[in-house]
């Protein structure tokens, strides 16, 4: 008895990882498909100053448009592209995309001088052509290094650090600047953050999101700023929800603000309405 109920759970067990297994394999070859006909596109969400108001920069976020026009979000494809290694492929195309809009806002908006950051998965660091990959796509664009940001997570340190802190020094000999995402939610920020060649600290929304109504996340907030500036970096809020928020990253000094309450993130035609507006006045 015991036994055959052993069996029956296995039986359900291997009918579920079967189901679990066809559609990674489904999935596997959807992604391989859309890589083909370019159906991984940036929306750009602004990031802009504390001081002036106006977007300094914009961060491409990864959507699958589908051909049935359904967006599919980062979150269903990325961590299994990321097992399959398809994240170097999905990677290389949005670069490629980034750096023709700069090439175009270049020419669009040659005063407001607005960057763009690419995320960048800790895999795509296990390629050791990663930064001709990154070389080329701006090359092929024919733009100046200096406009194209990468962002990264402090999860990247925890394998193969020296290998990755000298691709990092390369970027920033480029002129590339190297923004820490996720700030605050990794394993040791502290430790790692000294020797770690990053240029723009990005609190992670999660401090951002609590910081009105728990004391704790507002001076971890505050700290975070001033532990930024304190070693020559920028900082970057992420997750700005409300106009409260806003306000009082702004009076912490907050170099920069990005989320919802500005703009969630939008294709490339509106981004660039949204500069027009806001930049422009117009
Ligand atoms: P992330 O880089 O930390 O990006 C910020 C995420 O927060 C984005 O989600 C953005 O849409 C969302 N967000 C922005 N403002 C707000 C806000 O005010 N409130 C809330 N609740 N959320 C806000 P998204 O676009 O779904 O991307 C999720 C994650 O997927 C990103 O987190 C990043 O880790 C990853 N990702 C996105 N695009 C790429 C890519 O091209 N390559 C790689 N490797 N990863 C990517
Ligand atoms: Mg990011
Ligand atoms: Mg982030
Ligand atoms: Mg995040």
């Amino acid at each position: 008895r015991a036994k055959s109920q052993g069996r029956a759970k296995y039986e359900i067990f291997d009918r579920a990882m079967h189901g679990t297994m066809l559609r990674a394999l489904k999935m596997e070859q959807e992604i391989r498909r859309a890589l083909d006909s370019h159906e991984f596109l940036p929306f750009y969400q602004p990031i802009v100053d504390l001081c002036s108001g106006k977007v300094a920069a914009f961060e491409a976020l990864v959507r699958w448009k589908k051909a049935t026009g359904e967006l599919v979000s980062p979150a269903e494809f990325i961590p299994l592209a990321e097992e399959l290694g398809l994240i170097n492929q999905i990677g290389q195309q949005m670069l490629q995309m980034a750096c023709a809009q700069i090439s175009t806002w270049q020419k669009d908006f040659p005063a407001e001088a607005l960057q763009i950051s690419v995320n960048l998965s800790g895999k795509q660091f296990n390629q050791p052509d990663l930064v001709d990959q990154v070389d080329r796509a701006v090359a092929e664009a024919g733009i100046d290094a200096q406009f194209l940001e990468l962002e990264i997570t402090e999860s990247i340190l925890m394998e193969n650090t020296d290998a990755i802190v000298e691709m990092l020094q390369r970027f920033r000999e480029r002129g590339i600047r190297i923004l820490m995402d996720d700030f605050g939610t990794g394993y040791s920020s502290l430790s790692y953050l000294h020797r770690f060649p990053s240029n723009v600290l990005k609190i992670d929304g999660s401090f951002v999101r609590r910081m009105g109504d728990d004391t704790g996340s507002h001076e971890i907030v505050r700290t975070i700023v001033l532990l930024g500036h304190n070693l020559g970096m920028k900082v970057i809020a992420e997750g700005v929800e409300t106009f409260e928020q806003y306000s009082m990253l702004k009076s912490m000094d907050c170099d920069y603000a990005q989320g919802y309450h500005i703009a969630k993130p939008m294709p490339a035609d509106q981004a660039t309405t949204f500069i027009t507006q806001r930049n422009l006045g117009l």
